[in-house]
């Protein structure tokens, strides 16, 4: 054990340790880890592809309801439940998204395998939107009253081509008085991302004349052309600093095996930790893509016969970092202490990316237990630990929101 220095002694998560109001919201944790599990299956066997989060957004807007929570859907589907504090012009925003990354034909009904919950999406973000629900009621069960306010919300549109469009209208409608945010995403306590990775995603099409395989070969394929483009790309080399990574997520095209495809098309996500690399990443891929198609089409015997590409953004995630002197930081780690919990600081891109790319103090976190599998159809979640995450949460909440005397 480490001893507590005097500075640790003072601060206001110690302090806490002796508030009846904080026992009471621990003992309901203690006591009700299993109930939040429930929850989270419940959660997750409503599918939530991007854009159709609404159902979903109904059932977790009954459960805040049950918390006491001051509730409101806004115009693109954010569930959003505020517990006021007495300084209206101070906001602590909680974030969970509800989307997934499968589409709507996914089977997301769990099965158990011993400790361990199988189905897609119980991770990310089932595991993010039940620690929401079991804060909510931690706090309601605690009965602290805090000088700042406290928003919870379900969010839209944080995976894929979604865009962050939810924590993005959220950041617009709180502006000035957010003070800090943290986005749950995940399973875990073992970490807090401060530092978001920027990312680009890009749609590039190709198009051609098509033709028949037999009487019309010698027309550009737009497919070969693509993967031309895919494996010049996939030769250019990537920094170790800042770190970059490309992939190739979607390949479509195509109608039939004796067709030549008059079009094809190919889903890209660009990530690194530095913008200006980024932009370096989304002029290489441009070049490639071009020289894939003006080599298809030297390769190929028809000289009137061309083909046609474009690229459509998908998206755009800006980067961050969040000061390694920040107050929210602080408390996170004096809460880590606190509780004997270990956690190193991570980079990704989260809802956080919107805050920390505009100044306002904001982190991700996991919600408790262990997870694996993100975004394939093999996703687990075990809850193990649960309890810590939710202690860890509720404990980081209370502390920066300020508890009235
Ligand atoms: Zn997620």
């Amino acid at each position: 054990m480490v001893p507590l220095s005097a500075r640790v002694a003072e601060d206001p998560v110690t302090k806490l340790a002796d508030d009846p109001r904080a026992a009471r919201g621990l003992a309901w944790i203690d006591k009700n880890a299993a109930w939040v599990t429930d929850q989270q299956i419940r959660l997750t066997e409503i599918p939530a592809p991007e854009f159709a989060e609404a159902r979903r957004g109904a059932a977790l807007k009954e459960l805040f309801a049950a918390s006491g929570l001051q509730i409101r859907v806004d115009r693109i589907g954010n569930v959003i439940g505020e517990r006021a504090g007495s300084d209206a012009k101070s906001v602590i925003l909680i974030s969970a998204h509800l989307d997934t990354v499968f589409p709507p034909d996914t089977d997301v009904h769990v099965k158990r395998t011993g400790a361990r919950i199988y189905a897609p999406g119980i991770s990310d973000n089932g595991a993010g939107l039940a620690a929401l629900v079991g804060l909510a009621r931690a706090l309601s069960e605690s009965r602290v009253r805090t000088e700042k306010t406290i928003v919870l919300a379900g969010d839209v549109g944080e995976e894929g081509e979604g865009n962050l469009r939810g924590i993005r209208a959220l950041v617009d409608a709180y502006g000035s008085r957010l003070t800090a945010i943290i986005a749950l995403d995940g399973p875990s306590a073992d970490h807090i991302t401060t530092q978001a990775i920027a990312s680009q995603r890009w749609e590039v099409t190709v198009t051609g004349p098509g033709g028949h395989s037999w009487s019309d070969f010698g027309v550009p394929n737009p497919i070969t052309a693509i993967s031309r483009g895919i494996v010049g790309f996939s030769s250019v080399s990537l920094p170790d600093d800042p770190r970059s990574t490309y992939n190739f997520g979607v390949l479509e095209g195509g109608t039939s095996v004796n067709s030549i495809p008059s079009r094809a098309v190919l889903k890209v996500d660009l990530r690194s930790e530095d913008e200006r690399e980024l932009a370096r990443l989304e002029k290489s891929l441009r070049d490639a893509m071009q020289s894939g198609m003006n080599d298809e089409l030297s390769a190929t015997q028809s000289a009137r016969d061309t083909l046609q590409i474009s690229f459509r953004s998908l998206g755009t995630r800006p980067a961050g970092k969040l000061p390694d002197d920040s107050p929210l930081l602080a408390t996170i780690r004096n809460v880590d202490r606190f509780l004997g919990n270990r956690s190193r600081l991570e980079r990704s891109s989260t809802d956080a990316n919107i805050p920390l790319s505009l100044g306002i103090p904001a982190v991700a976190i996991g919600g408790g237990g262990k997870g694996g599998g993100s975004h394939t159809l093999d996703e687990w979640y075990d809850p193990t630990g649960r309890e810590l995450g939710l202690k860890r949460l509720f404990f980081t909440v209370v502390a920066l929101a300020t508890p009235e005397r």
